[in-house]
């Protein structure tokens, strides 16, 4: 699903030259729940950016559901990116003036499919998030940890094959933590990949597999413990 081979990422930073990728050969299979740790600035956020065609790499091949992404135009990528990815940022990127519901329609509206139909399709997203009874209220009237769960609708509501998380906790308190992971632990049950960048130990255990980020390499892969059930 997800291959990466010889993946270099350099940055230009004035005259230097910055490399946040190193060479990573990395192979992300279906249905899989993987954690990215590492220290800040080791290249979790930026590997994060390759897998979901944001960014393109400098060097190396990216394989993404058996087409390769490197021959791409960035129209190419962008369809890609709709169609098989759904984000989900720390900061919650809503759009402030949209009401929740417009906000989860959004990545609907590249698909073209008829407005009633996303409003449907948004309503049961956000019925799934636990968010049913907000759907006329503006991001500003909700916490942060339910506007991370719009964030989460509004990733899935495309129905991706891959879910992303960059350090998707890092603004709530660890209560709310719990709730929006036990929500990715049932993304992953139902079938989809997910992918979380993270450096909380306790995040990163609901996930099955860790790969461990330093100076743009990946220095560990390792298969983690079953998760205790309360
Ligand atoms: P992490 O997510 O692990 O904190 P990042 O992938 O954000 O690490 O960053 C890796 C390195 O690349 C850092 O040195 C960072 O400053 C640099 N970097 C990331 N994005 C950019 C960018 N768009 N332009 C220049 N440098 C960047
Ligand atoms: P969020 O909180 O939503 O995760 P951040 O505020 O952490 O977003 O910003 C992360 C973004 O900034 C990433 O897309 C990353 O590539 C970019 N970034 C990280 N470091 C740098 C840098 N030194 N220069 C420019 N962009 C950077």
């Amino acid at each position: 699903m997800i291959r990466l081979s010889g993946i270099v990422k350099r940055y230009l930073m004035g005259e230097e030259e910055l490399m946040a990728l190193a060479g990573v050969d990395l192979h992300i299979g279906r249905n899989e729940y993987v954690a990215l740790i590492g220290p800040s600035g080791s290249g979790k956020s930026t590997l994060m950016n390759l897998i979901g065609c944001l960014d393109t790499p400098s060097e190396g091949t990216y394989v993404l559901n058996g087409r390769d992404t490197s021959s791409m135009t960035d129209n190419e990528l962008a369809q890609v990116r709709n169609q098989e990815i759904g984000f989900v940022f720390q900061s919650f990127h809503l759009l402030p003036r949209l009401t929740v519901l417009e906000n989860v329609m959004q990545p609907l509206v590249y698909r073209g499919i008829p407005r009633g139909e996303r409003a449907e399709r948004a309503r049961a997203a956000l019925e799934q998030v636990g968010l049913g009874n907000r759907l006329g209220h503006r991001p500003n009237q909700l916490s942060g940890g339910q506007r991370q769960r719009v964030a989460v609708a509004r990733a899935l509501v495309g129905k991706p094959s891959i879910l992303l998380a960059d350090e998707p906790t890092g603004n709530l308190d660890s209560r709310t933590s719990a709730e929006i992971m036990a929500l990715f632990d049932e993304v992953h049950r139902s079938g989809q990949t997910v992918v979380v960048v993270t450096h909380e130990p306790d995040i990163a255990a609901h996930c099955r597999r860790t790969l461990r980020v330093s100076d743009g390499k990946i220095v560990e892969d390792r298969q983690n413990p079953p998760r205790e059930v309360h």
